[in-house]
């Protein structure tokens, strides 16, 4: 009689691959986002769907260049997710996309929709239906499976309909075994979301708490990493909130006190807008500030002058999201 537990497999966008086969990984990334509202701007030109892929396809080429072949693209639900783009983009290069299913924080997201709904009817309920059924059956028609939750908060407290979103994802992770990874503002709220998800029975290895990288503060980041979670360091390139210099030391810091294993990184980089958030002349600069390859080329080096080694550089972007996919265990305390 066989007790083999089965192999854990990682959904992408193409369908399911082993986390042994994810090779150098940046763990949140995006291909496009779009706020809610964005398509109320009618007089912004769009792009035609070729240009998209194509300004897409040319970032991967990039990424391949750099040894990566995996990325995952956490845009929620409500935040322009566009899952056929991340399909058409990873089958003409060959790149492993990971897509998500979640919502994002009430000040930025869909709130308008799901609070009217929330007049009527139970929605935590309705959303973990609707989790569930796209890490199942796949988002729309498309197919596509996401490999990982979405959850979000914004400043000061989690709020009532983020809330909702916490405890849905939190009921789906527990059923189907999907990780999560989240948003935070400010590098804070991070241990209450640790503290809600894991109360609601998710390990913390499956969690990684993301933007953690918004502050400088040793504590919190160790507190979190001592319960057992991942870090996102994920922001590198954003220097309109905070200068990478601050980003490295704290990362190095976190290395120093012995958890460079639970930290991953990435740019956040959003590759293609749709409508037009930021003034129009300074949208075709955009593409400069959010550059995907900035952890090769500005921050290794920098990791390296701050005394980090090059297997705990590699760790962040080949052993550390492979262990999270993987959902083994982290050594907590
Ligand atoms: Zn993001």
């Amino acid at each position: 009689m066989s007790m083999n537990r089965p192999e854990p497999m990682v959904q992408t966008v193409t369908g399911p691959i082993s986390p042994d086969d994810l090779g150098r990984t940046l763990m949140h990334e995006h291909l496009t986002v779009g706020w809610p509202g964005a398509e109320s701007h009618t007089t912004v030109v769009r792009r035609s769907r070729a240009d998209v892929v194509a300004v897409c396809v040319d970032r991967i080429s990039e990424l391949q260049d750099l040894g990566y072949s995996t990325l995952v693209d956490p845009c929620p639900n409500d935040l322009g997710r566009d899952v056929s783009l991340l399909v058409e983009v990873s089958e003409a290069t060959g790149f492993n996309i990971i897509c998500a299913t979640g919502l994002y924080k009430e000040s930025e997201g869909g709130h308008a929709y799901w609070s009217f709904k929330a007049r009527y009817e139970d929605v935590t309920a309705v959303m973990a239906e609707m989790f569930e059924s796209e890490l199942t059956d796949g988002v729309g028609g498309s197919g596509a499976r996401p490999g990982i939750l979405k959850v979000a908060t914004g400043l000061g407290d989690m709020t009532d309909h983020e809330r909702r979103v916490f405890d849905a994802a939190a009921t789906v992770s527990v059923a189907t075994g999907t990780p999560i990874t989240t948003h935070t503002d400010g590098g804070t709220l991070g241990d209450l979301q640790q503290a809600v998800l894991t109360d609601a029975g998710v390990p913390a290895q499956r969690i990684i708490v993301g933007h953690s990288c918004g502050t400088t503060d040793a504590d919190y980041h160790e507190g979190i990493a001592a319960g057992g979670s991942y870090l996102g360091f994920d922001r590198f390139g954003i220097t309109a909130l905070q200068p990478d210099t601050d980003r490295v030391a704290a990362l190095a810091e976190l290395i120093r006190r012995g958890y460079g294993d639970r930290v991953v990184v990435s740019h956040d980089s959003v590759w293609c807008w749709q409508g037009e958030p930021f003034p129009a002349r300074s949208m075709d600069r955009l593409g400069e500030l959010f550059d995907p390859t900035r952890f090769d080329r500005e921050i290794i080096p920098m990791l390296l002058e701050a005394g980090v080694d090059d297997s705990e550089i590699e760790a962040l972007v080949v052993d550390n999201p492979r262990r999270f996919f993987t959902g083994d265990l982290l050594p907590v305390g």
